[in-house]
Formats: C-alpha cells, sequence, structure tokens
C-alpha cells in the first residue's frame, strides 16, 4: 500500500462521494463508503449536461477548460476499467430569444476563452421548423451529458464488490471523533469526509454554513410531433435526446420549497419554457425532483474542518456537479485533507 496511505470513511455515494471514492482509492488510500440506498439523490436525477456557455447571460464558465480537461480523464478512466461508455458528446443548441442575445453570441466568438466551444451562429430555420428560432440559434461545441445513473450504479455494484460500500444510513451518533482517529461501529478510519448532498444541513458538524439549496424538477416526456436535429437544445429551459426515443427536459430552480416532491407548478413551468422554442405537442411519461446542494456563492465546500482535523466536506457541487466534481476530487485526493476552501 501507499507509504502516507490513509483510510477515509466517506458519507454518501452522489457523483460527489463516488468520484472522491474512485479518486482517493487510485491514490492508494483505503476507503470505506457508506450510502442510504441513493436516498433522496440529486446525482440519481441529474441530467449530466456538460456545457460550457450557461444561463441568461450567456456566460462562459470560469476555468471551463481546466474542469473538462479532468472530467474527460476521471469518465473516460472510469468508463475503461468498468467497460461502459459513460460520456455521450453532443451538441448544444442555445435558441436565441433576443437581438442582444444575438449581438452576445457574436462578442463571445471573439474572446479566446469561448471561441473553442462555439461551433456556429445560424440564421433563424437553420435546424428546421421543429424549431421557433426567430432570432437563430448558437450551436456550442464540446459539451454533452453524462450517464449518472448508469455511473452511479455501475460505481455501486464495483465498490460493493471490492468490500468498499456499505448499503444504509449512517447516524451521528454512531460516530466517535477525536484528533487523530474516527471510529464508527467496529471501525476505525483516519478521517471521515460527508459528502451528503442536501442532508447536510442537518450535519451536526457542518449544519451552520452558508447553504442555499434549491429543489430542481425534470420530466420525462415524448414529442408528439416535432422532427428535432439530435442535440441538446436549450432557452430558459432545456431537453435533452435519451437513448430510447424520449426527451429528458427541464428544470426548475426553488430556493422556497426544499423537498422531492414532483409538482403541476413545476411541470407547468418546464412545459411553458419549451413550447416557446419547440412548438409541438408534449406527453409527459414521468416527473422527478431533488434538490441541488448549493452554497451561498455558488462554489463547492471541500476539505477538513478548521477546528476537527478528522472531519472533511466535499459538497456544494450546484448545477454543476458533473463538470465541478472530478477536478476537485482528483486535487483532494492528490493533497489528502486539505484545509477548508472557503
Ligand atoms: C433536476 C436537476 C437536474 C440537474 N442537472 C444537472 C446537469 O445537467 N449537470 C450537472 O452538472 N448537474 C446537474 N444537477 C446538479 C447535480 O445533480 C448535483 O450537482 C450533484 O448531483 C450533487 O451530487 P452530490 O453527490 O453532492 O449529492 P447527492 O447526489 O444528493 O448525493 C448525496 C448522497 O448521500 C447519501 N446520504 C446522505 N446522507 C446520508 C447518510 N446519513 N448516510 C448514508 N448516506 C447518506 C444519499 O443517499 C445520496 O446518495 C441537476 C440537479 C437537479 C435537481
Amino acid at each position: 500500500m501507499h507509504r502516507q496511505s490513509k483510510s477515509y470513511l466517506i458519507v454518501g455515494q452522489g457523483i460527489a462521494g463516488s468520484l472522491l471514492a474512485w479518486h482517493l482509492m487510485k491514490a492508494g488510500h483505503s476507503v470505506t463508503i457508506v450510502d442510504q440506498h441513493h436516498h433522496e439523490s440529486s446525482s440519481m436525477i441529474s441530467a449530466g449536461i456538460i456545457n460550457p456557455i450557461t444561463g441568461q447571460r450567456l456566460a462562459m464558465t470560469p476555468q471551463f477548460d481546466v474542469f473538462l480537461a479532468q472530467s474527460r480523464k476521471t469518465y473516460s478512466q472510469i468508463s475503461a476499467e468498468l467497460r461502459i461508455d459513460l460520456f455521450v458528446p453532443k451538441p448544444i443548441i442555445r435558441v436565441l430569444r433576443s437581438a442582444e442575445e444575438l449581438a452576445r453570441c457574436y462578442d463571445l466568438n471573439t474572446t479566446s476563452a469561448a471561441k473553442p466551444y462555439i461551433a456556429g451562429i445560424h440564421k433563424p430555420g437553420h435546424y428546421g421548423v421543429g424549431i421557433h428560432d426567430p432570432y437563430g440559434t448558437l450551436t456550442i461545441a464540446q459539451g454533452g451529458y453524462l450517464q449518472t445513473q448508469l455511473l452511479l450504479t455501475s460505481l455501486k455494484k464495483y465498490f460493493l464488490a471490492k468490500g468498499m460500500l456499505i448499503d444504509e444510513c449512517l447516524a451521528y451518533s454512531d460516530l466517535i471523533l477525536t484528533n487523530n482517529r474516527v471510529q464508527w461501529k467496529s471501525l476505525t478510519f483516519d478521517a471521515v469526509i460527508f459528502c451528503e448532498g442536501f442532508k447536510a444541513n442537518k450535519n451536526l458538524w457542518f449544519k451552520n454554513l452558508p447553504y442555499s439549496f434549491a429543489k430542481g424538477e425534470m420530466l420525462k416526456i415524448e414529442f408528439e410531433s416535432a422532427s428535432l436535429p439530435d442535440a441538446i437544445l436549450c432557452q430558459q429551459q432545456w431537453c435533452l435526446p435519451t437513448q430510447k426515443g424520449t426527451y429528458l427536459a427541464g428544470s426548475t430552480y426553488d430556493r422556497a420549497n426544499i423537498n422531492t416532491i414532483a409538482t403541476p407548478e413545476g411541470q407547468s413551468t418546464i412545459l411553458k419554457g419549451l413550447n416557446d422554442f419547440i412548438p409541438s405537442k408534449v406527453r409527459v411519461i414521468e416527473a422527478y425532483a431533488a434538490v441541488r446542494p448549493v452554497m451561498l456563492d455558488q462554489k463547492p465546500v471541500v476539505g477538513m474542518h478548521p477546528a476537527i482535523p478528522t472531519v472533511g466536506i466535499f459538497n456544494g457541487f450546484a448545477s454543476k456537479g458533473i463538470l465541478w466534481a472530478p477536478y476537485y476530487a482528483e486535487m483532494f485526493a492528490r493533497t489528502t485533507l486539505p484545509p477548508l476552501i472557503r
């Protein structure tokens, strides 16, 4: 085993806990994961999209190149080792809503950060009559989506086969912490790292961090008549073709109702936003809801507790867990027990 190898207990096997476990294991550390059957996991319903240019203002994600490089590396490594195809590259077509948005696209196309991600700025009608695009479209390159459910269920099997995963809910009262050891039931570790998603607001050691969770709803749908390009389409809402002929569509962003219940209001927000650029009848097949673990400053919270060196957190991946988690997991595993980044 690695000379400075440590033993970690990881709480949570969403995208955060899974990738942290993977990178710690690959760095030679001993890892035990405890997960409550993916209960209310945000990762299990995530659309898995990686998109360099997002938001109302068509903003380039800061340091996208760095995050993308690590994402590609991590997901290809897991794909190769587990013999599954995880990342599906797809063009992303942003349907523009105004002359200002169109002008913004031309501006973006002059910046060195965004230029490699712009595949075209197209006139109305370029993608056919299935899309309502009076101001044209921006086609974004190097995006796509991760098959997140496949990743989590495959990694779960992999971790179980290696005896690394315990399928249960960890109770904080079962943990005994000292300055250099963590005891959980009969097992001892150098550290426990919490990757609990939005359950972190109940965590004894981290419940007072500045959380600003956001519920998100999403639908599985079928279009009745639209003939659409094989791409992720987006405006205020987005839709993503799945491999089974259906689409995922979403999503809402609700800071007021932090629960995992799909609602008629959420459904109607998504369908209305979708209808603005895809004027086809839609059949709803299924509705989902989960809570994004978001911090007030929208940045991840990664590292060890300032007063208790055996307790850490790896959370706050907001709407960018698929892009960000590989980078922070690799960094965490490389530095081991880093001070809290805040
Ligand atoms: C509708 C929607 C769409 C989204 N789409 C995208 C997207 O396209 N791209 C993107 O990058 N991000 C997207 N996100 C955000 C993404 O889902 C999150 O960034 C990511 O899933 C957070 O992962 P996590 O591992 O931190 O949390 P979670 O996925 O919530 O995982 C937490 C895990 O901890 C476990 N757990 C908690 N407490 C305990 C305990 N006491 N004992 C044992 N286990 C415990 C739970 O069972 C769960 O499995 C979307 C989110 C939503 C809601």
